[in-house]
């Protein structure tokens, strides 16, 4: 059992706005975490030390900061086992995938720390006599991050770098559903950071969260989550003109049209699809396939999902853990059982629940449900272990059945055509694009959608500048 409260200005406060509890999503019945309330004086109280820490910080020296922060990822790498540990148990994804998690946060940061020397004043050309210009970047200031619950380690990681690492300061709110690592990720801060750096608060997304959203001090908000909320935060945001950064869903796409390795390439598809149980907004979950294909795509599925372990995530054998929520299998069986009425058909299915697991936890068995552009499960993200698969006529059905969704994140495609890919690759609407492989993001390459998939997201890599900097115009002219 784990008790959290909130980290304001270097030390642990007992929340005056009241409690809540997290409980284990392979067994209702377990409580995790306790979290104590921030309430809105004591965020205030935040606002106020990361304004004054943010200043010391960036008034330190580049490497200065990245030694500071070369010593924070030492301490989390030290610290994987209780990181990953409350990970699985808050969220219920697989042991092994919170320790991929982890791996991949750090390797991102390490990647952040060394991309950040990119990011350079530029000298530019004058038109005055005498005159140096130059387009100076400056800290965008104090940074909110309000982050999910699927990826607990990663997603707060992936905001907490880049703000550090180009010299602002960070209130982190997560998600109400999985707070422990977060709060454990900030605990690794103390005594390493400038008290009030990096600071965390816990409470509802429409209580603190808002007023977090809101606060004069806040400079910047990067925001990953639902697209709802995702509306409601630039709204709220425009009151004080804030910058927001938004990583919103995806309705994500693979285009199997040739390929001289079927095996492999659904390997990497039902990887992609069924990781995290689907609960990825860069999990694929169309699979659009060349009618040549249409049968052995559908066998290969079928091997596949019958193979799937459903458990709890520190069982060894176990292939895909619960669902986080109750919300989120209700929306998923739901959304299941509307596709079905709509005339969606079951063409492959993973093992039936036991009686316990239907009784204590959230889980759901993985399914492929062959449908048609008509049906709502089409076009809407389910978030959860649920392939669509479509027959396209040729390759110009399937770059319009790709790009009819509002969602724009990622998109692959399978074939060895050297004219398809570069059709695929020119028109193809997404913010990541994956050719001959599943979507596994690189270290160091931007990370972020169109459409609704987001806006501004680009946390990963030196293109993090582009939120987490403010641009100057400075004109030098000599006495
Ligand atoms: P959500 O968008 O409601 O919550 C994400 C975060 O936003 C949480 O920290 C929450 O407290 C906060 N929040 C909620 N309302 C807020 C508000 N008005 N102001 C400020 N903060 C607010 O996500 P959810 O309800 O947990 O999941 C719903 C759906 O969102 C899922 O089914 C899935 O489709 C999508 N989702 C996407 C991602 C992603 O990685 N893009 C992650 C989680 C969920």
């Amino acid at each position: 059992m784990y008790h959290f409260d909130n980290l304001i200005d270097g030390v642990w406060q007992q929340g005056e706005a009241g409690e809540f509890s997290t409980y284990d999503p392979s067994d209702t019945s377990r409580q995790i975490a306790t979290y104590s309330k921030c309430s809105e004086s004591q965020l205030n109280t935040a606002c106020q030390a990361a304004v004054k820490a943010q200043k010391t910080w960036w008034r330190m020296t580049h490497t200065e900061r990245l030694s500071v922060l070369k010593q924070y990822l030492t301490r989390l790498e030290e610290n994987r086992e209780n990181l990953t540990k409350a990970a699985s148990l808050e969220q219920g994804k697989i042991h092994p995938e919170s320790n991929g998690e982890l791996t991949k946060a750090l390797n991102e940061a390490r990647a952040m720390l060394r991309e950040s020397y990119q990011v350079q004043t530029q000298p530019m050309s004058a038109q005055k006599p005498s005159t140096i210009n130059t387009i100076m970047r400056r800290p965008r200031g104090v940074i909110a991050a309000i982050t999910p619950w699927n990826f607990p380690i990663l997603t707060p990681m992936r905001k907490i770098i880049p703000a550090l690492v180009f010299g602002n300061a960070m209130i982190l709110k997560p998600a109400e559903v999985t707070p422990a690592v977060a709060c454990l990720l900030v605990d690794a801060g103390v005594g390493i950071f400038p008290d009030g750096l990096l600071q965390l608060v816990n409470g509802e997304g429409r209580g603190i969260g808002e007023a977090l959203i809101t606060h004069k001090a806040v400079t910047g908000v990067t925001f990953t989550g639902s697209v709802d909320v995702g509306k409601r935060i630039m709204q709220l945001a425009s009151q004080n003109l804030t910058e927001v950064s938004l990583e919103l869903g995806g309705k994500n796409a693979v285009i199997i049209n040739d390929t001289d390795n079927l095996d492999d390439c659904l390997n990497q598809v039902v990887g992609a699809a069924y990781a995290c149980s689907g609960q990825r907004c860069t999990a694929i979950s169309r699979i659009l396939v060349a009618p040549s294909l249409y049968s052995p795509v559908i066998e290969g599925l079928k091997v596949r999902l019958n193979k799937v372990v459903i458990g709890n995530g520190f069982v060894p054998e176990t292939t895909m853990g619960p669902l986080s929520t109750v919300n989120q299998r209700h929306k998923v069986l739901s959304m299941v059982e509307e596709a079905k009425k709509q005339g969606a058909r079951v063409v492959a299915q993973g093992p039936a629940l036991t009686p316990a697991q239907q009784e204590q936890g959230y889980f759901v068995s993985p399914v492929v449900l062959e449908v048609d552009e008509t049906m709502d499960i089409a076009g809407s993200e389910v978030f959860g272990p649920v392939i669509t698969l479509q027959k396209y006529d040729d390759f110009e059905h399937a770059l319009t059945i790709l790009n009819n969704v509002s969602y724009g994140l990622t998109s692959a495609l399978f074939s060895n055509d050297n004219r398809l890919v570069q059709r695929f690759i020119m028109e193809s609407e997404s913010g990541m694009l994956h050719i001959n492989h599943g979507t596994v993001p690189d270290d160091h390459m931007p990370f972020g959608g169109i459409k609704d998939s987001g806006v501004g997201a680009y946390s990963v890599g030196a293109s993090a500048a582009n939120f987490y900097t403010t641009e100057h115009a400075v004109y030098n002219k000599f006495q």
